[in-house]
């Protein structure tokens, strides 16, 4: 079987672990944490990092700092993982969905001006798969109506919008580590800001609310949503790769560009935009209309293959736990509802070699016809 995604572990993972263990710092506590967060916020050139969990907490974090109040509308893509509505939905805040835009698969901006309302206080973009969104008529937007920007850079380490790097231009925004991401520390997140207001926030919402004042007396609920050290080992040891890691990664996309062209009924992703290279987080491919049968099948047949796969997200309109919430009732997404059920990624982990790709490619290739 290729693998959907295997992550690089050979660099100094095994040198910087085996220090946590032998100096004993293996919880959040220990010079990992600081070394990973210091040079994360200079990566995205942001005065603030703070690492966390996960990438879902991180959203979590980021969503309740901004302190919107109850009932607050925040219009996010209906083409994203549930960790962006549940964030927005565990805040007490209500999800309105827009659709994404059938080449980029982002949110589709020029949707979003229709969806605020007098109720609307933030947008939360995510940048999917391997193109940023258009930020500047998005930030264009936020500033006109007055709206915070939460940014869901979490495909995105070492993507830059016209030359600036993703994660730089939200209010505040976040990455995750999950093993198929850039880099991974197995599980981990990072919020990123320059604020220092929210950045304070954050760092009392990821420790529980403590205060200095009296330990173990609470005047907020927080949640434990910590890193440790020993993630933030592998975090410094993966970030000292990311520049190759994203070299191979666009190798990899554009080797399957190359192999994969000129199949009728496969749309390849958009390689390119004015304000970006992809970078190929994950390569995904959509299923035409010209062929019987959908991404389900598809994947099925290429797992009987050796070819590994994996569906893209269900849209957040379609969400059973979001509409019997009562949410987005009304939102029409016809393009998220096409790709989701057309469109779904081939083996794109970084541990892949060359003659994978090739083989993968070819299996494609005979797999996907008439
Ligand atoms: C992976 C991912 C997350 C969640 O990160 P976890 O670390 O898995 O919780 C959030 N948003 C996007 C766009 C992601 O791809």
């Amino acid at each position: 079987m290729i693998p959907v995604n295997d992550p690089l572990l050979d660099g100094n993972e095994k040198k910087y672990l085996n220090e946590c263990i032998e100096t004993g710092w293996i919880s959040s506590e220990g010079p990992f944490i600081k070394r990973f967060e210091e040079g994360f916020a200079a990566l995205v050139q942001r005065k603030h990092a703070i690492a966390v969990a996960n990438g879902s907490m991180a959203l979590d974090a980021a969503v309740a700092a901004l302190g919107l109040e109850a009932g607050a509308e925040v219009i996010l893509p209906s083409f994203t993982i549930i960790s962006c509505a549940a964030a927005i939905v565990r805040a007490g805040l209500v999800p309105v969905a827009v659709d994404a835009d059938a080449a980029t698969l982002n949110i589709d901006v020029s949707l979003i001006e229709a969806a605020i309302t007098s109720r609307t206080r933030a947008i939360l973009v995510v940048h999917i798969y391997g193109l940023p969104c258009d930020m500047d008529p998005i930030l264009d937007i936020a500033r006109r109506y007055d709206l915070k920007v939460i940014e869901d850079a979490a495909e995105m380490h070492g993507q830059a919008y016209r030359g600036k790097p993703c994660g730089s231009f939200g209010d505040i925004s976040i990455f995750s580590f999950y093993p198929n991401k850039h880099i991974t520390t197995g599980e981990g997140g990072m919020i990123v800001t320059d604020s220092d207001a929210l950045a304070a926030r954050s760092r009392d919402l990821r420790n529980l609310c403590f205060i200095p004042a009296r330990r173990f007396v609470h005047e907020e609920l927080g949640y434990n949503m910590r890193m440790t050290n020993l993630q933030a080992a592998l975090g410094v040891a993966q970030l000292e790769r990311l520049p190759e890691f994203i070299e191979r990664k666009r190798a990899m996309g554009r080797l399957y560009n190359e192999l994969l062209q000129g199949m009728p009924d496969v749309e390849l992703p958009t390689a390119r935009v004015d304000y970006a290279e992809s970078i190929y987080w994950v390569y995904g491919i959509v299923l035409k209309e010209s062929i019987g049968f959908d991404a389900e099948e598809a994947m099925r047949r290429l797992g009987g293959a050796g070819v590994g796969t994996r569906p893209f997200f269900w849209p957040m309109h379609e969400q059973p736990v979001l509409r019997r919430m009562g949410f987005m009732a009304q939102a029409r997404c016809p393009v998220s509802e096409r790709i989701a059920r057309r469109g779904f990624y081939i083996p794109s982990g970084l541990a892949l070699t060359e003659q994978q790709i090739r083989e993968a490619a070819r299996i494609v290739r005979e797999v996907i016809r008439k």
